[in-house]
Formats: structure tokens, sequence, C-alpha cells
């Protein structure tokens, strides 16, 4: 029995991105893998009255099981409601999608969006499985985000990555022969909480400031394809203060890197209407964690750690619509 998502009170991103495009700010799409970072999510989108994306990995299906999400994001429709928002904005996104068959496993059961990436393939495969996933998912009103250009990852070398960028030459043919209703780009932003080396940054005033974003190639983009909504993965700012919580109270992380939020802020305004943020949560999520614990020796009962953890993320979710994206208040 497939289950629409327009039964569990979701919408897709259709309306939403073009009103952020035009609006000049972007939409949060959060990644969740457990009931606390949903309660968090859906507090901070409804305080600050944002539409927002909820989004689920490949790896989250596997941690916390397909049905699992799909009811967390269900509750969080009647959540958000219950908390005094009388028409939510909430999409239930599949981050990359790697293959057709998982893509319409979503779409059959209740995802309103879902990304497939075939951006390691070569172009013409990419088109071609990216346009199968369009054509089975309008069919339900599911929007498709697809990826064109590599980005890089924790152990690629972002400074050479120049071949990896988006080429904009051929985005007006991959928007058109797929069909998709958004393109996620890669502009100079990668996955985790080591995006660059010390060695790729220059110290300024005594903080390591990366490369700015490839925003040469973002505009010669939105000049092929004026209005079309655009996408960035990989946008955690990795906050240094919570990276200096986590190793303040046991933790070891070296050299953890993100994006500036002022070029996030930048590139908001520009037709980027979808900007992902993953890491910033487990970074709020485990610095809380691991504060509490090293102050509370003796605490075992999972609520008592977890609850300042949620409002952690609450408040790095709530910092980031108001201060970075600039969705509040868009609903
Ligand atoms: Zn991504």
């Amino acid at each position: 029995m497939a289950t629409s998502y327009k039964e569990l009170g979701l919408v897709n991103t259709k309306e939403m991105f073009a009103k952020a495009v035009k609006g000049g700010y972007a939409i949060p799409a959060f990644n969740f893998n457990t009931m606390e970072q949903m309660q968090a999510i859906v507090m901070a989108a409804v305080e600050t009255k944002s539409p927002v994306i909820m989004q689920v990995s490949k790896g989250a299906r596997n941690y916390a099981n397909g049905t699992i999400l799909r009811n967390l994001a269900k509750g969080a429709v009647e959540y958000a409601k219950e908390l005094g928002c009388e028409n939510p904005q909430i999409v239930l996104h599949l981050d990359h999608g790697d293959s057709f068959e998982l893509c319409k496993d979503c779409i059959d059961n209740g995802f309103s969006s879902v990304m497939i990436d075939g951006s390691h393939l070569p172009y013409e495969e990419n088109v071609a499985l990216a346009k199968k996933v369009v054509e089975y998912a309008h069919q339900f009103d599911v929007t498709v985000e697809a990826e064109l250009g590599v980005l890089a990852g924790v152990e690629d070398e972002v400074s050479a990555a120049e071949s990896h960028y988006t080429k904009p030459e051929e985005v007006i043919d991959f928007a058109t022969r797929t069909g998709c209703d958004s393109l996620a780009i890669s502009i100079g932003t990668s996955h985790g909480a080591h995006k660059f080396t010390p060695a790729q940054c220059t110290l300024v005033n005594g903080v390591l400031v990366p490369p700015p974003l490839a925003f040469d190639i973002l505009a010669e983009i939105e000049q092929k394809l004026p209005g079309f909504p655009i996408v960035l993965h990989g946008s955690s700012s990795v906050p240094q203060d919570e990276v200096a919580t986590i190793n303040k109270f046991g933790g070891k992380l070296d050299a953890a890197i993100g994006i500036p939020e002022e070029q996030l802020a930048k590139a908001s305004k520009s037709a980027v209407c979808k900007i992902n943020i993953d890491s910033d949560s487990r970074l709020a999520m485990t610095a809380a964690i691991r504060q509490y614990m090293a102050e509370n020796p003796s605490h075992f009962d999972p609520r008592q750690y977890l609850k300042p953890a949620r409002e952690n993320m609450k408040k790095m979710y709530i910092h980031k619509i108001v201060n970075v994206l600039g969705s509040d208040n868009k609903l």
C-alpha cells in the first residue's frame, strides 16, 4: 500500500523554492536521524515561522528504519500544528538517493521530494537516470533534485577540485533534458566537518579562513538558468565554539573547518534556495552531550543529556534560519 505525502500533511518543494528564489532567501534542509533532531527542527521552524526541509539520507534509513522516519515526519507536521503553526510547510526529502529503486521506494512511501545523485556518473548516464526518476516522481507531484558537478569529500583536495566544479555550459542541457525541479551544484562546499585543511586556509586574526566559494560560477549558472532553484550541499559552518566544547570535554576533533556563514548568507540571496546542513547539528548535539556527561558523571537517564542536546540543536537551527538563510517569517 503506497502512502502519499499529501496524506501526511507534507508539501513538495515547488512553491517554497519559487518564493525563496524570488524573495532572496534559502530554505534550510536539515538532516535528521532521531526523534530529538526532529523535535528541534520543528520547534525552530515553528518559532521562526520558517518553511523547512527535513531530509533523510540512505544512512539515516539504515539507522532508523524508513517506516519510523516517515512516521516521525508525519508526527512533525502534527507537532508543528500542536505548537501553534496552522499551516506548516514541511518537506520530507531523500538526500543523495543513489538509484531509481531507492527514489521510487521513497516516493511510494510518503516522501514529498527526492534527490537522485548521479553526479559521479558520466554525463549522459546522469541525465538518463535523473530523467527516469523525474518521470516517475512527477506522476505523484513529488519534486526532484539532481546534481551536476562533484562535491569534494573529506578526503579530496578541495584546492585542486576545479575540475569537479559544475560546468555552467552544461546546466541548460541538463535541466531541460532531465526536467528536474532543482539542481545541486558544486562551487566549493563539501561534505563533513573537515572541509578544508589548515594549509588551504588563510590565517586572519588568529582564525583560519577557508577559500571563498566560486561565486563567479554561481553567477554564470544563474545567468544560464534564470530563476531556476539551485541547491548547495555540504554547507555546515562547523561552529568553533561547539568544536572547542567537544574537545574540552574529552573529544578529539582536529582542524574541523566549515563554510563561513557570511558566504552562505551571500549565496542565500541568489538563486540558491536550499542549503543543506548536517554536520552542525551533529556537532551541537555531541557538544551538549559531552559537556553534560562530563559535568554530571553520576547521571544515566538519556533524557537528562538528550534534553540539553535538543536545546542546543534548536538554538543552532534558529540561528541558521534567522541569521544565515533568512527564511524566517516566510510562511
Ligand atoms: Zn550532500
